[in-house]
Formats: C-alpha cells, structure tokens, sequence
C-alpha cells in the first residue's frame, strides 16, 4: 500500500486573513493529480501550508502523510519523509554545482537517517545522477554547472526536475502558477513529471494554466475558487476547462446553473 496525503477541512490565514475555507484532497502515490484555479483563489497558499511555511497558519483541519500528521513537523521532516515541493522562485548557488548541491542533499538526509554514515560514495552518485540525466534526457554536462547561475527559466525548471529525481519523493508537489511560467518551462516539468511519474510516485501539480494539460495527463483533476476545492473530475473537466475556462464554475457557484 503506498502512501497518502491527506488533506481534511483545511483552514488557513495569512496575516488573519482566511485564505483556505476547507480543503479536502487526497493525494496517493501513483496518482497524479492537477490543482488548476484563477490567480487569487489560493492554490499557492495550499502549497506553502503543505511544506510548512511559517506565514501560513493553519487555523483548523489536518493534513496527514502516511498516516503522521504532518502540522506537527517542520519543514525538513517532511521533506525526509518524501514530501517535494518545487521551488516557483529557485535561487543561484554561485560556486556550487549542480552535482555537488545534490549530493549534498542526499548526504544530509543519510546522516540524518544514520549518523555514521559517510554519505553516499561518489561512484555510485555520479552512476546515479546520469542514470536520472538520461531518464530525463538531460545533458550531462548539465552537472557541473553552478546552480541556477544564470540558468534560464527552462533551466532551472530541469534542475528543480533533476533534484526531484535525485530525492525520489513519494508525493511532489510542484507549484508552477502566476508570474514567469512560459511554455516552455511548463513543457518541461510536464515530461519530467511524465518521465518520473510510476507507482511510488505521486504528484499535485498547481497551475492556472490551462495548457498544461497538454503535456500532462493528470487522472485526477480539482478546481479551486475562493479558497475551496469546488469541482473534481478527470479528463472531462480538463477538457472542459480547456474550452471554457473558469466562468463556468464561478457561475455554477453563484447558484446560475450551467
Ligand atoms: P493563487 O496561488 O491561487 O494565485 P494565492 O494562494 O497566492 O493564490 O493567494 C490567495 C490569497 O491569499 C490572495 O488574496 C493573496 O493576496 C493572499 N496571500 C497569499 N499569500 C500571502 C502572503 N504571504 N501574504 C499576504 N497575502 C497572501
Ligand atoms: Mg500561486
């Protein structure tokens, strides 16, 4: 049985204000799930709550991940337990490379898990890292270059990609709303969610962006509006969304009907 993440009548404020006015949503491994709304409706804010974010307080609700419940932990301990959440705004390491930063991670999470361990030994990294580069069709070279310097939007999207690999989450959460996303980006994190995605991975991918359906086939698709999820369905309510936009579900909320 994989595991789930489990979102019950969540309420969140920010600054006092309330954002989240009961979110239900479960997340499994092996399912891969869209999270779409227009800007404001608070899909962001669901994604800083799941990773822990300080400004976020949670006002009522539980989020559960393989049966803990995750308010209790911070930010790193849900992190070692699988949970990955993409960064919108990545920021550059000047000097670190790609390879080392990855390492680095992976180390720390062993010398958490065991405190003797020696980290992991470099052949076997490098053997890792390119199998993930070619499972994601990277070019190698793409390790030894300093994080995020100078790296175009495409660019830090497939290290964002690459680091998710490397860490083998069991349930990802990539935010890729608002400001910034081209097309090609998208692109990107959609064949890399592709490329990964398989039974012990699940995925919550939050976009406004329609396109993104595209590239990526959710099984499961949510909208959100005024900080609820107000609609769930499949490829119907993608495609629905695709040809139709948002009005639809504003109005069937105001009560006009279809
Ligand atoms: P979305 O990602 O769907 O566009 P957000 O979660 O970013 O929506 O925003 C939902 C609402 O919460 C907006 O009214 C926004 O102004 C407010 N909000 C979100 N985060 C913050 C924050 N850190 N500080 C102040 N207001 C915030
Ligand atoms: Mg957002």
């Amino acid at each position: 049985m994989g595991a789930a993440l489990e979102i019950r009548n969540l309420h969140v404020s920010v600054e006092d204000q309330p954002i989240l006015q009961g979110v239900n949503l479960i997340v499994r491994q092996g399912e891969i799930h869209a999270l779409m709304g227009p800007n404001g409706s608070g899909k962001s804010t669901l994604a800083n709550t799941l990773m822990g974010h300080p400004a976020y307080d949670v006002t009522a609700g539980q989020i559960i991940f393989d049966g803990m419940d995750l308010l209790d932990l911070e930010t790193d301990e849900r992190s070692r337990l699988g949970l990955f959440m993409a960064f919108q705004y990545p920021v550059a390491i000047p000097g670190v490379t790609v390879a080392n930063f990855l390492r680095n991670a992976i180390n720390a999470r062993m010398k958490d898990d065991d405190p003797d361990s020696k980290g992991i030994p470099i052949p076997a990294f490098r053997k890792m890292m390119i199998d993930k580069m070619d499972l994601l069709r990277m070019d190698h070279s793409f390790g030894g270059r300093y994080l995020n310097d100078g790296f175009s939007g495409g660019e830090k999207k497939r290290a964002e990609i690459l680091q998710m690999a490397m860490l083998e989450p069991r349930i990802a959460i990539m935010d890729e709303t608002d400001s910034g996303l081209d097309i090609d980006a998208l692109r990107i994190v959609a064949e890399g969610v592709n490329r990964l995605s398989g039974p012990d991975l699940g995925v919550l991918v939050i976009t406004h962006y329609q396109r993104i359906l595209n590239y990526i086939k959710p099984q499961f698709v949510h909208i959100m509006l005024d900080g609820q999820i107000v609609e769930s369905g499949g490829d119907d309510l993608a495609l629905r969304l695709e040809e139709q936009g948002y009005d639809w579900v504003r109005e069937r909320q105001n009560g006009n009907g279809r």
